[in-house]
């Protein structure tokens, strides 16, 4: 880590968010992906027009590893204000069931496609829907990223959803065989899951007592760019995760063509960063990881994750990628 700051004066800290008690508000002295203290201002009087989060906020973003984080940031006390009225926490609805003919033929297929790429067992499925939706790509993608990517290693095989606000995921994951269950840090969106049965802890990674080696598949969906210390999260998954287990994440991606053709008004701006969250990442979350190989001995064990990136990129394309 570069012990020398170049601190970026262009939205010093006075640029704060005026309608937050100051009390609710910390500095940060480094990177939260890779502690380096290099950075320049990328946004200042940032506004979240998505969710109505009061406040301006300032986003820099990291020299050594890209990514973007907000400076001052709400205290994790204070953060779970800045959800309450996130999409993730309203309440869950009963599952749709498919309307008229058009509906059930639409699902026939989906399901005969997911059984056959994802080895899940739903009915009912049309024979040739898996032939059907790898000709129509936007359609296939939807799917795909409705699955996160992840096939099911055996049924009953343990997943848990990292943020899974009510539970809806939970809920999917659960009726195409996986054993799911669901951790938040918000106990009013939790009870919206739990009303339904579904297995749902509240609280942080770090606070809860898994044991080692107990999951197949980890996701994190767009809650890691919320967390005060993500690399620390990353090795809390890399020891409940079984070997050869799998974390699926999907981040803002500052490189995608949404950020490059929106600017400050990119919506994922607005709802990840301005609300009062905690930072957003670039390409991807490959500084966190590399602190997760420097932190711990056997890190070379760390499983390859999958990396969903939301918006489509100009460098990567959309597909998942290992790193
Ligand atoms: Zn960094």
């Amino acid at each position: 880590m570069s012990q020398s700051s170049k601190v970026d004066q262009t939205y010093p800290i006075t640029a704060s968010p005026q309608t937050r008690p100051v009390e609710d508000l910390e500095a940060v002295e480094c990177c939260p992906s890779c502690g380096n203290t290099d950075r320049t201002a990328l946004y200042g009087g940032l506004t979240d027009g998505r969710f109505c989060v009061p406040g301006r906020w300032v986003l820099h973003r990291c020299l050594g590893c890209e990514s973007a984080y907000l400076d001052p940031w709400p205290t994790p006390d204070a953060i779970g204000r800045a959800y309450r009225s996130y999409h993730t926490h309203e309440p869950l609805g009963e599952t749709a069931p498919a309307r008229g003919v058009a509906g059930r033929f639409k699902r026939a297929l989906r399901n005969d496609y997911l059984n056959a790429r994802y080895k899940f067992d739903m009915h009912p499925a049309a024979s040739w829907g898996r032939y059907a939706v790898t000709f129509l790509p936007s359609i296939r993608l939807r799917y795909d990223r409705m699955a996160r990517h992840l096939p099911l290693g055996g049924r009953g095989a343990g997943l848990l959803d990292v943020g899974c606000g009510n539970g809806a995921f939970v809920r999917d994951a659960t009726s195409w065989g996986w054993n799911a269950e669901g951790l938040d840090p918000d106990p009013n969106a939790a009870a919206f899951g739990q009303q339904f049965g579904l297995r749902i802890l509240t609280g942080g990674l770090q606070q809860t007592s898994y044991p080692d080696k107990l999951f197949a598949a980890v996701t994190m969906d767009h809650s890691i760019e919320h967390l005060h210390a993500p690399a620390a999260a990353l090795c809390e998954v890399y020891r409940i995760l079984k070997p050869g287990g799998m974390i699926w994440v999907a981040t803002p991606n500052l490189s995608s063509i949404g950020h490059d053709w929106f600017r400050a008004a990119w919506v994922w701006l607005g709802a990840t960063a301005a609300p009062g969250p905690v930072h957003t990442r670039g390409p991807d979350f490959c500084s966190s990881r590399r602190r997760v190989r420097e932190d711990r001995a056997d890190a070379r064990r760390v499983p390859r994750p999958l990396v969903f990136c939301r918006q489509l990129s100009s460098s990567k394309g959309s597909k998942p990628a290992g790193i």
